[in-house]
Formats: structure tokens, C-alpha cells, sequence
């Protein structure tokens, strides 16, 4: 079922297959998969120099950077666990991160350890600090980089650069590391409760890279861009791990700027990409664009949030490209679910959800009720999944781990089901459901019908308190830009498209919904806003 025992083992292979092949293109850099053997070889013997030994962890606190990849296979190298930081992750989240993991070597971007990292470090186990800038990597021109740049320095902390080219030439003594050795720790977000590290093995990660190959053809046709963060799960897999599998190049811009990324696209034509509907849409949205940014991808996927059979269908209108939607949790190490590419996900006529896709091979999926009871097809339910994909576990967290991961299964906290010929549907994430004068009521259908409107952009929907019915249905839209339209209208459109319980009562015109770096739509944080605020 997994080609190799390691990620370690995959990414040696692809640089066996193709050492001259480009690994990492990042605006007009390139690093090859070669030079990243070598430069990842150099930093792992610069870890085992300094105290790093096989099970330690090295916590990453980068951007979309090609240092990301460099500290990821040199993690591995050294027989370590990588633990992947949100780079938007303040003071008071990284002394949790680095507290929870035990990390002991933390790279960091210079100006996130500058207003971040530099105060939580003395308090943690870490006792080397590399850091590294976005600017390193941009350009081949490696020589004016190095003769040129005047860092900033931190007492205690290593420039990375140097760091490794104080070992280049050496090698750290080979490893060989098990399908059941935990790759990396990456955590959830904490909506519900402290973060847990979910730990994904190497089998997670061949396996999940292998589903994104063969499933929705990534890195086939060519260069893998990387629209999701390196840090989340999606990025971890969908950009980095099957690129290293194909391999494939891999595109990465610093950050998610639509501006950057559309330079980017017309200069390395990539052929896949995976991420949230909200990124894509930014990108059709952006000034300049056009159909022909997107005339060199074969496959393009939706992963990590919902999206309407409406967003799918002019995606495609937009850009000439089918748009196929993946299910996934950090805990199933992004794929659960994949709609196989070339097919098209169904709609469902009653709740008028897009499918998710099917069962990744080897994927059981469950529906059952909330004792754990499994349910008939077509019921609505609870999402539980068992496979080669979902974690071993979170780490250092056993009372958690039996209560989500009971015998090795995950309970999504998602609710759907599945019809007869085998396709998911998400209704909603549990803990969202509206319960309007004992109705239930889900937001995503509620923000599917908004999406037909033609004056609304994105939506989210949630329920806030109301003495007679405990709860009542409020939408958040935000409109096109030129559109003009009533909330009068908004809630007539909705009124005449759904039951009388579940049509929004109040409807709200903010500029911009919030979101997660992700591009998730928060919307507990609209619940819990004063009104009109
Ligand atoms: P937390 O679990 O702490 O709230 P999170 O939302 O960031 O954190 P992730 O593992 O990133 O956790 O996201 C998984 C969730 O994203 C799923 O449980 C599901 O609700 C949603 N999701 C992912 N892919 C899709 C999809 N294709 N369609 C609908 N929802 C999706």
C-alpha cells in the first residue's frame, strides 16, 4: 500500500531519479533536487553536531519559503520530528507550540524571531535558533547574496545560510526511519480546546502523497504550485510531500499576495494546485487577471473548507478548469476523501450539498450516531473514517487521543453522509449547527443558497441568540465589488429558496468576512460580535 517506508526514502528517490530536475522554484530561484539533498545533508550534520539526536524535534516557523523543504528533509535526516508552526501564531500560541512539542532547535523567519519568537525562546526547551530571511533563495545568483546581504544578528541565534554552509561536504551517518516514526507533529487549530499535535508517520505522508499522485493526478503534468501554507496540513502534503514523490517542481511565493501569485503562475506554468476556495477566488477576483494565468493547469483542487456547487461551477467558467473538491482533517493527514480527477462530484437534490468525493483507497468511512452506533447509507450522521491516513495519535495527549481516535478511527466532528454509489456529502462541521426553535439548521446549505445570488462574494452563516426561538439564523455577506443589492432582497432570495425555519432573519453587510491563514471563513468569531459592530 505505500511505496516506501519513509518520507525520507521517497524524497531519495525522487533525487535519485532526477538530480539535475528542478525541486523548489521560488520567484526567480531555483533550487534542485540535488543541491536540496545537499543542502538538507549539510543541515542535518549541523544538527547532530549540536546535541540533535533521532526522535527530537525541530520546530519550523516559516512562511512558504524553500528553507521550509531544506529543514523538513534535514529533519529527517537527523531522525527527527518537524513540528509545523502557523506562522501567524503570536506569543502566547508559539510558548504553547514549543512547550507542547519539546522542541529543541527552532528555525525561524529574522522578523517573525524579532517580534515574536525572542521572548517565548528563553522559557522553552529550544537551544538553537536558526533564522533565515524571505529574501535568501529569491534569485541563482547565490554569490551577490552572500557577498551582499547585511543580516540583522541576534545574540544566540545562527544565521541558517552560514549554519549550513559550515557543513556543506558532510553527511549525517545514514537513517533509516519506519513507516510508524511520526514525520511531523502538526497541530490543530484549537477551536475546540488547546491545540493537539496530530502526529503524522511517515506511512500517513507516503500514503496521502501517493492519493494526491494517482487520484488527482498532482505533479504529473508538471509543476506543483503552492497555494495552501507550507505549515498546514494541505501544504505539507498536497505541495510538499508529492512533489518529493512524483517529483515534481514545486512554485512557492512567500506569501499569499494575488498580485505575486499571478506573476508566478505565468512564469512557471504549474499543472496542479490545491487550496481553499477563498485563495482561488482571490486569485479570479484580482485585478489583471485572466483565463490564461490558468491555461497551463490540468487539475486544480478545493481542499480544507466547503465549497458550493455554485463557487465550482464558475471557477470553471472563470478559468476554463474543472475544479474537484478533497475532504481531509490534520488529523487524516489532509485526504479522507478525493473527487477523482475527470470525474465531476455530484449535487445533492435535497440538501443541494457538492459531493466531497469518495473514500481514498483503503479508507473506510462511517456514518454513525452519536453513541458510536453505525448508521444506514443515506443517513445524516457523524463522519468517521478509518485508513492508512488518519494519525497515529495526538502527541502526548492519550485522554484526547482515546476520546477522537477511539481503536484508530476518527470522529471528523463532521456531519454528513453517504449515498448509495459510495459519494460523501458534508452538511456541516458538528459544532455549527443552528438549533432554531428545535429546528436544526445548517449553515452551509443556508450559504449555498446566498451563493447563488449574484451580488454576494462570500457568506457565512451562524446562529445568534433570540428569546423566542433560543436561536436565530444571521448571515455575514460581503458583496462584489459594484454590486448593490438590499438586505430586504438577500433574505427574500433565501426566503424563497428554503423552509420558513431555516431562511436568515437578519442579514449583516461587512467589507470582509474574517478567516484563518487557511482561508477558513471564522465563523465563531461572527457569533460571538456585537451587532452591527
Ligand atoms: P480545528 O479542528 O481545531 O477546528 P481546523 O478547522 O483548522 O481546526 P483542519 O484539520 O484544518 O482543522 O480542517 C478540517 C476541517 O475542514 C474538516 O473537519 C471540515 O469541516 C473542513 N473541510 C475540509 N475539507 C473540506 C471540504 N472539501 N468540504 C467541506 N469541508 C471541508
Amino acid at each position: 500500500e505505500i511505496e516506501y517506508a519513509s518520507a525520507l526514502d521517497m524524497f531519495r528517490a525522487g533525487v535519485a531519479q532526477d538530480p539535475a530536475g528542478a525541486a523548489l522554484h521560488y520567484f526567480d530561484g531555483t533550487i534542485y533536487r540535488q543541491e536540496l539533498d545537499e543542502l538538507s545533508d549539510a543541515l542535518a550534520a549541523g544538527l547532530l553536531a549540536n546535541g540533535f539526536s533521532a526522535g527530537d524535534r525541530l520546530a519550523v516557523y516559516l512562511q512558504n519559503v524553500p528553507q521550509f523543504v531544506i529543514a523538513m528533509v534535514a529533519t529527517w535526516k537527523a531522525g527527527g520530528v518537524m513540528v509545523s508552526i502557523n506562522p501567524m501564531s503570536r506569543r502566547r500560541e508559539l510558548a504553547y507550540l514549543l512547550e507542547d512539542s519539546g522542541a529543541t532547535v527552532l528555525v525561524s523567519l529574522e522578523a517573525l524571531y524579532d517580534e515574536v519568537a525572542r521572548d517565548v525562546v528563553p522559557d522553552s526547551d529550544v537551544r538553537l535558533v536558526l533564522t533565515t530571511s524571505e529574501l535568501e533563495f529569491q534569485t541563482r545568483d547565490d554569490d551577490r547574496l552572500f557577498a551582499g546581504m547585511s543580516r540583522q544578528r541576534h545574540e544566540g541565534t545562527r544565521d541558517l545560510r552560514e549554519f549550513v554552509e559550515e557543513h556543506r561536504g558532510q553527511a549525517p551517518p545514514p537513517v533509516q526511519l519506519a513507516p510508524e516514526d511520526v514525520a511531523f507533529l502538526t497541530y490543530t487549530s484549537g477551536t475546540t480546546g488547546v491545540p493537539k499535535g496530530a502526529m503524522n508517520t511517515h506511512r500517513n505522508v507516503v500514503f496521502t502523497a501517493q492519493v494526491y499522485r494517482d487520484w488527482a493526478r498532482a505533479g504529473r503534468d508538471g509543476a506543483i504550485f503552492g497555494i495552501a501554507p507550507l505549515f498546514h496540513i494541505t501544504g505539507l502534503i498536497g505541495h510538499i510531500a508529492v512533489s518529493m514523490l512524483v517529483p515534481a517542481p514545486l512554485v512557492l511565493a512567500y506569501r499569499f499576495e494575488p498580485q505575486v501569485v499571478l506573476d508566478a503562475l505565468l512564469e512557471h506554468r504549474p499543472a496542479f494546485t490545491i487550496g481553499a476556495i477563498t485563495a482561488l477566488n482571490a486569485l479570479l477576483n484580482a485585478p489583471g487577471f485572466t483565463r490564461g494565468h490558468f491555461s497551463s493547469f490540468t487539475s486544480v483542487y478545493s481542499g480544507g473548507a466547503a465549497i458550493s456547487p455554485t463557487a465550482e461551477k464558475a471557477f470553471l467558467a472563470a478559468t476554463g478548469t474543472p475544479l474537484h473538491n478533497a475532504y481531509g482533517l490534520t488529523e487524516t493527514t489532509s485526504p479522507m476523501t478525493v473527487t477523482p480527477f475527470g470525474s465531476s462530484s455530484p449535487v445533492d437534490p435535497t440538501s443541494g450539498a457538492l459531493s466531497v468525493g469518495v473514500p481514498a483507497p483503503n479508507t473506510v468511512v462511517r456514518i454513525q450516531d452519536d453513541d458510536g452506533a453505525d448508521l444506514p447509507l443515506g443517513e445524516v450522521g457523524e463522519i468517521v473514517a478509518h485508513g492508512p491516513q488518519v494519525v497515529a495519535g495526538y502527541w502526548g495527549k492519550p485522554e484526547e487521543t482515546a476520546a477522537n481516535l477511539p481503536g484508530g478511527a476518527l470522529k471528523s466532528g463532521d456531519v454528513g453522509f453517504m449515498s448509495p454509489d459510495g459519494w460523501v456529502f458534508i452538511v456541516d462541521r458538528k459544532k455549527d449547527m443552528i438549533n432554531a426553535s428545535g429546528y436544526k439548521v445548517w449553515p452551509r446549505e443556508v450559504e449555498d443558497v446566498l451563493a447563488e445570488h449574484p451580488a454576494v462574494r462570500e457568506s457565512a452563516v451562524v446562529g445568534v441568540p433570540d428569546e423566542r426561538r433560543g436561536e436565530t439564523v444571521k448571515a455575514f455577506v460581503s458583496l462584489r465589488a459594484g454590486a448593490e443589492v438590499t438586505v430586504e432582497e438577500l433574505i427574500a432570495h433565501c426566503r424563497e429558496r428554503m423552509a420558513a425555519y431555516k431562511y436568515p432573519r437578519q442579514v449583516e453587510v461587512i467589507d470582509e468576512l474574517p478567516k484563518t491563514v487557511t482561508g477558513k471563513i471564522l465563523r465563531r468569531e461572527l457569533r460571538d460580535r456585537p451587532s452591527g459592530g
